[in-house]
């Protein structure tokens, strides 16, 4: 905490110095754009109110010193203390948070995803309650991202939000990240787009953002492109989500009892038959086959996915590959086989998905035709 306070005293410095501090925020505030929402200048009864809920991870991370930007222990200062780090949140909303969980997002489990999805369902029901933001481990943040859009019914904002950097580095990028979180959270011009994550001033929907690089703060990307930017309080939008999501989902969080278990298979040069019955022995109702390729299949592998289908489990192919997305029937006869195309979704996305649709029944041509609509 010591270097903490060092830093915001520099930046106190620096405001001090071009002659900013303490300037009311509506005189930085610039003339207003159409289609922007400026919450600065609100008064505070009439600032939105945005409820942060805390999960852990590198934003509530610390290491030993400035310059432990990677080694570091994630989840350890509680929300209370994130938030009272940054005043700046107070001229954005009435923020208030909530200690869901305090663990890296690498330990999230259905469990986790069940309960901070019926949080997330309860708040936005509130009238008293304009918009959320989740902090999060960004290892699996893209994951708990796209199930919330799945699962929460609303057009309030939810913004999912973390950091590459603990609070205690050099040019750490949390409180920024946060700032930029509570206002799409709390702007009525993100109503209805479903959930965004906001990482390194940009706005991505849950559904298209993946972590891809793991040490840049720059670590989000999306092969389609981010929905927007926001910098400096302000929202620049240049796409808006065309896929299913929040109130438009046939997948509803307050009637999800239980997932059931769904299990990825990893494709590689050599790979054997192990795993899958593995899997299959251990429960899996679904396997996602995380292929070469277009989605590929080893030889020797296709005997014991359609054994395993046999057994009742559902086969998906996905990729491996990062980009680009798999063809229905390339590669392998899906129609013959009866298995289902993971279309752009990574395999454990397609996991998420699968568990959704098992949960409710699907046959394997609703869940392809799921793949095609979210
Ligand atoms: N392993 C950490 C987590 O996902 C990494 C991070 O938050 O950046 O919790």
């Amino acid at each position: 905490m010591t270097s903490f306070r060092f830093r915001s005293s520099l930046v106190a410095a620096a405001l001090a110095l071009a002659g900013l501090a303490g300037a009311p925020a509506a005189a930085l505030a610039q003339d207003a754009v159409p289609g922007v929402v400026t919450t600065a200048a609100a008064p505070a009864a009439a600032r939105p109110h945005v409820v942060v809920l805390a999960t852990g991870g590198t934003i509530a991370g610390a290491g030993a010193s400035a310059m432990n930007s990677a080694t570091y222990t994630a989840a350890k200062v509680p929300v209370d203390k994130l938030l009272a780090g940054l005043p700046e949140l107070s001229q954005v909303a009435r923020v208030s948070g909530e200690q869901v969980f305090q663990i890296a997002s690498e330990s999230f489990t259905n469990d986790n995803l069940l309960t901070l999805a019926r949080r997330v369902s309860q708040l936005v029901k509130q009238p008293d309650v304009d918009g959320i933001v989740v902090t999060h481990g960004t290892d699996t943040l893209a994951e708990t991202a796209y199930f919330l859009g799945l699962t929460v019914h609303t057009d309030k904002p939810i913004a999912v939000v973390g950091s590459m950097r603990p609070g205690t580095a050099l040019s750490a990028d949390g409180a920024l990240n946060l700032v930029n979180a509570v206002h799409v959270a709390a702007s009525k011009d993100a109503r209805g787009k479903g959930v965004l994550v906001t990482m390194n001033d940009e706005i991505q929907t849950a559904r298209d953002v993946n972590k891809d690089v793991n040490i840049q703060t720059g670590a989000f990307k999306s092969q389609w492109g981010p929905l927007g930017m926001v910098v400096e309080g302000r929202n620049y939008w240049f796409r808006a989500p065309i896929k299913r999501h929040t109130q438009q989902s046939e997948f509803n969080i307050d009637t999800i009892e239980r997932l059931p278990q769904v299990d990825i298979v990893y494709a590689y040069g050599n790979v054997q038959p192990t795993a899958v019955q593995a899997l299959v022995a251990g429960g899996a109702k679904a396997l996602i086959h995380a292929g070469t390729g277009n989605g590929s299949v080893a030889d020797r592998m296709v005997q014991p996915l359609r054994d395993a289908q046999a057994q009742g489990v559902m086969i998906v192919r996905s990729s491996r590959v990062p980009y680009g997305f798999v063809l229905r029937n390339a590669e392998q006869p899906d129609d013959k086989y009866d298995w289902v195309a993971a279309h752009d979704m990574r395999p454990e996305k397609a996991r998420l998905l699968t568990m959704l649709a098992l949960a409710r029944g699907a046959s394997t041509s609703e869940l392809q035709r799921m793949f095609w609509e979210y």
